[in-house]
């Protein structure tokens, strides 16, 4: 029989969303909190040090800004699916959870008068997007990795891959996971899980996020019965650099950088004539591929057109202050220097909107499981999220998860069995079948053929007709996948294995992205569709719910809670 590990607690994850809320419940229950996180990277090496621009929050009610004001702007940067009494919990705990971390000792980029600089950013009439230069997430990380080390009452599974969320009864029971470094399969029973696992955006080719993120919670979560909700909302980010798709920040235009399409027009102000480069993701990645589709673009390597961000009227000075990452990263990629260069970028793939199925607590449909950061979907964004929110929210819902997760184990809950037949039978998926598998395909044959897809069917524009083709195609490379074979038979580091797990895991998602979005025949936010342009309150103000069944994924909807604002036609 394998290993089983207890604690208290699992958290599932140790980017913001994990790592805060690890330390909520070290500061909530002190020396008698037994903390297990698991991480199938090194912690450091989450994606959330990758984020750039900041982090969003009202600090200046004096200067002009309001709790109200971000609300507002949350709700109609969403196209109207946030959850309103969602999003003004957010709001109101945004604040506090910037100024505790910089009482942990966040070295914040500061004003002259030493309070916090804020910059703009897109949908956000105020500039909120708090920053420690173009390094946010990093510094993020540091603060809350460093501090939770002062409490001790925590142990690490790195590099340790989580294979399977264990529910029985409608109850948590347990993770089952293989330790990277021996191979060991291992079980870990937990009286609560925190589920942090991050995003899903290497779904696409072209993608601002890390290898590593490849949506295995949603998945595991989905099989294990938990709903997914809004999967078929996915942003793409207005500036991907060509052609590697790094994040070139909204910070950029937040310090004044312009758009320009191949006539060296500022062709934002067709579009979104107010609001111009800060005007919200969605409708940015979609005038910019309005522009290169008329032909104003540039012809870029693999069919990846291009437009130009323009920064050189911004000085030496401020991009080396304010945007150094993203000199940095220009300079090494592609040999060009932003302060004397334009930069050539394109709409890419970096967010998902939806994800597993939480209330305004994170709680989910099963007892003992909560969901915090880009994982879950407690829906402050709904269709479209606004930049700078995500880093919040981590924050914000690691924090609420934390004292929830603290405030259920001061109620001794018994610690439960992780049933026998359980482990074995996930042993038996991984090591006696599909490690043993020898139908001949290969795995990262199968991951590019189903990026492809992505990125050609399920885009920024979308039609009935691309999409039901996707899916299609996407079948039958589930189909394929029975007949995968992994190379690398060993135990040690088996990278070969946990990418064929984690391949598993993005056909599903896939199969779910896309089932949804052909359901909803409207354009709304990150979903627009060709054949249905226009919003359709009428019948699709309302969340997607899909849950696994025999036949495949199953669709269903529910309300949107709508508390002070009505929808409206969404100008910039
Ligand atoms: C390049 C980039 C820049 C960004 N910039 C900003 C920004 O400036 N502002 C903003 O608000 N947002 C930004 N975002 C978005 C934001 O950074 C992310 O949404 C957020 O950091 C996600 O944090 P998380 O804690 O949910 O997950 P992550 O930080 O992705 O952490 C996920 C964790 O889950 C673990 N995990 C996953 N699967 C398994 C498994 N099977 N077994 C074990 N462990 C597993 C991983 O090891 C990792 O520890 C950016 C995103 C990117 C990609």
């Amino acid at each position: 029989m394998p290993t089983v590990q207890r604690h208290d607690v699992l958290i599932l994850g140790s980017g913001l969303a994990g790592l805060r809320a690890a330390l909520e419940i070290a500061r909530r229950l002190g020396g008698s909190a037994d903390i297990g996180i698991v991480s199938k990277v090194q912690l450091m090496r989450s994606h959330s040090v990758c984020a750039e621009g900041g982090t969003g929050a009202v600090l200046r009610p004096e200067e002009g800004d309001s709790l109200e004001l971000h609300a507002w702007d949350t709700v109609k940067g969403s196209d109207f699916l946030a959850d309103q009494d969602v999003v003004d919990a957010f709001v109101e705990a945004c604040p506090q959870e910037l100024r505790q971390l910089e009482h942990w000792g966040l070295a914040w980029t500061r004003r002259d008068d030493g309070r916090l600089w804020q910059r703009a950013f897109g949908g956000h009439s105020f500039p909120r997007a708090t920053m420690a230069a173009d390094k946010t997430g990093l510094f993020e990380m540091q603060t809350l990795y460093d501090t939770l080390v002062k409490y001790q009452t925590f142990t690490r599974y790195d590099e340790v891959f989580v294979t399977s969320i264990v529910v029985q009864d409608g109850e948590f029971r347990g993770l089952t996971a293989i330790d990277s470094a021996t191979g060991e399969f291992l079980g870990l029973c937990g009286k609560a899980l925190i589920i942090a696992s991050g995003g899903l955006g290497t779904l696409y080719g072209f993608t601002t996020y890390s290898q590593t993120v490849t949506g295995d919670g949603q998945a595991m979560a989905y099989r294990a019965g938990l709903p997914l909700e809004d999967p078929e909302f996915i942003q793409f980010h207005p500036t991907g650099l060509v052609p590697s798709g790094i994040l070139m920040t909204e910070g950029c235009r937040g310090e004044g950088g312009y758009l320009r399409n191949s006539e060296g027009e500022r062709f934002m102000e067709q579009y979104a004539p107010e609001r111009m480069e800060m005007a919200p993701r969605d409708i940015i990645s979609r005038s910019m591929m309005t522009e290169i589709l008329a032909g104003r673009g540039f012809e870029g390597p693999g069919g990846l057109d291009y437009l130009h961000l323009d920064l050189t009227h911004l000085g030496a000075d401020k991009i080396n202050e304010r945007l150094p990452l993203i000199r940095e990263v220009c300079m090494d990629f592609l040999g060009l220097d932003p302060i004397a260069a334009l930069i050539p970028v394109r709409p890419v793939a970096h967010y998902s909107m939806g994800g597993i199925e939480a209330d305004v607590t994170g709680g989910t449909r099963v007892g003992g499981i909560w969901a915090a950061g880009e994982v879950a979907c407690v829906s402050v964004h709904g269709a479209n999220r606004l930049g700078c929110n995500s880093t919040a929210e981590c924050l914000v819902w690691g924090g609420i998860t934390g004292a929830e997760v603290a405030k259920h184990l001061r109620t001794n809950p018994p610690m439960p069995d992780l049933p026998g037949e359980r482990l074995q039978a996930e042993h038996r998926r991984i090591f006696g079948d599909m490690l043993q598998r020898d139908g001949g395909e290969n795995p990262y044959e199968i991951r590019r053929e189903l990026r492809q897809i992505m990125d050609g069917h399920v885009g920024v524009f979308r039609t009935t007709q691309e999409l039901s083709a996707g899916l299609s195609k996407i079948r039958s490379l589930k189909e394929r996948f029975a007949d995968v074979t992994v190379q690398d038979k060993g135990r040690i580091y088996n990278s070969n294995l946990q990418n064929t797990l984690e391949v598993e895991c993005l056909l599903d998602l896939a199969e779910i992205i896309v089932v949804a979005a052909l359901a909803r025949t409207e354009s709304r936010g990150g979903h627009a569709q060709r054949d249905y342009p226009e919003r359709d309150d009428e019948n699709f103000l309302k969340h997607t719910l899909v849950s696994s069944n025999d036949e495949g994924p199953r669709v269903a909807y529910k309300p949107v809670a709508i508390t002070k604002w009505k929808p409206v036609e969404r100008t910039y």
